[in-house]
């Protein structure tokens, strides 16, 4: 049997980020997916792409993995607008912050495979393609996994980061708060026959909303939430028809373009009733899911990565109370503000009653033009 400082159960940008940034800090550690490299060679531009804000970048920098990004792949974008009709508009610009961009678009793959070279220069990182199938709290401060191949591993810490179904929290008995939205989400790849201008919208309908994440050269992202039934309506139409459902749904600002690729992905909302149990610290989509509305999702989980790496800076191993205190108390309470915002949007803008679309698009107006409370919406997705 193997034993190691720490287990990270799970590859995606979390896990792997996780897996770097502790051997960074010279902890032994395995990381553990059964489709690690599997997403290397991946066809471009690809349906699963983030819109990653300053504080993931930093992080992201910080593992020497940012500037390694093909420059060309990504999609730097200069300004946010969210609106349900033209004159009630909220806009956060770079230039109004003083910056030289929002936020960047880039393909969740491409992240993962520097990622993921970078870990395989790291001598502390042992890698394990399986997946965890069992999980024992040994109770002498150390816990065990055993994988589908038969191998058995051991350390002090598991960190589960292995998604929004994550076996290790349900393993640790960890309860969870959670619903699904009686929403689905259409993710349609584009190219347009004109270069897009690089500001990322959206606009709210009541029936769900209808995105446009501009990507690298002339490629963009539509996204649409509506009802599970028409969402799968529109998976079953052929590009032509897809595209005459487009040009006759989303605002006219589009353009004409070409239909690549698309898929669709139920919409979920999950948040664990603790962070911590038994030396299982859970992280990113592990310990919540949010409705994906303003691209927060895998940001928050870089906002959980940064404090716990903090929380193991030095390889001072922190004790369990420690970490509830430093790292669950406050991921905690950042990520419910950011649930809670999110569900005010998505429930504020279902709602078909008039009295409610009146006070909504004040408010949305009111906000829009009031620097400071957008300069504190700014902060909120940027620190
Ligand atoms: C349609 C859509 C659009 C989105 N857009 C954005 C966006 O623009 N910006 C944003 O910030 N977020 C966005 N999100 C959310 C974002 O994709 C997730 O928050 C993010 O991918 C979560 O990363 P993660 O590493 O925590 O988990 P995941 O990416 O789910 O990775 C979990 C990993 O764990 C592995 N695993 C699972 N079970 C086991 C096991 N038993 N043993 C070993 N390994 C296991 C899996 O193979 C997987 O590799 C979006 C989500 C959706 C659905």
């Amino acid at each position: 049997m193997k034993s190691f400082d720490i287990i990270v159960v799970g590859g995606g940008l979390i896990g792997l980020s996780t897996a770097l940034g502790l051997s960074k800090q010279n902890f032994n550690i395995a990381l553990v997916d059964p489709y690690l490299n599997e997403f290397l060679d991946k066809e471009s531009p690809d349906l699963r792409v983030s819109a990653l804000f300053q504080s993931s970048i930093n992080i992201l920098k910080k593992l020497e993995v940012w500037g390694e990004l093909p420059s060309e792949k990504l999609c730097y974008f200069n300004s946010m607008e969210v609106y349900e009709h033209e004159h009630s508009k909220i806009e956060l610009s770079a230039k109004e912050f003083k910056r030289s961009y929002v936020g960047c678009f880039v393909e969740n793959f491409r992240v993962q495979t520097e990622l993921l070279l970078k870990i395989s220069e790291e001598p502390g990182i042992s890698m394990f393609k399986s997946k965890v199938c069992k999980l024992d709290i040994l109770g002498n401060r150390h816990n065990e996994i055993s994988l589908l191949d038969g191998k058995t591993l051991k350390s002090k810490y598991i960190i589960a980061a292995d998604g929004l179904n994550s076996s290790i929290r349900k393993l640790s008995d960890i309860g969870v708060t959670s619903w699904k939205y009686n929403q689905e989400c259409l993710i349609v790849n584009i190219k347009s026959f004109d270069p897009f201008v690089k500001t990322t919208w959206q606009k709210f309908f009541s029936s769900g909303a209808k995105a446009f994440l501009p990507l690298y050269e002339n490629y963009a992202s539509l996204i649409w939430y509506d009802d599970p039934d028409k969402i799968k309506c529109l998976t079953q139409l052929d590009s032509n028809s897809l595209k005459k459902e487009l040009l006759e749904q989303f605002p006219e600002r589009l353009g004409d373009f070409d239909v690549l690729v698309k898929g669709s992905f139920p919409i979920s909302r999950l948040h664990a009733h603790n962070y911590i149990k038994n030396n299982v610290i859970l992280i990113g989509d592990a310990a919540h899911s949010i409705h994906p509305l303003a691209g927060q999702g895998v940001n928050l989980g870089f906002k959980d990565l940064e404090v716990l790496l903090r929380c193991f800076e030095d390889k001072i191993c922190p004790t369990n109370s420690y970490l509830i205190k430093h790292y669950e108390t406050l991921r905690k309470r950042d990520n419910s503000l950011i649930q809670n915002f999110m569900d005010l949007f998505y429930c504020g803008f279902s709602c078909e009653n008039l009295l409610v679309e009146r006070i909504r698009n004040k408010v949305l107006n009111l906000c829009g033009k009031n620097h400071y409370i957008k300069r504190k919406i700014h902060d909120l997705i940027n620190t």
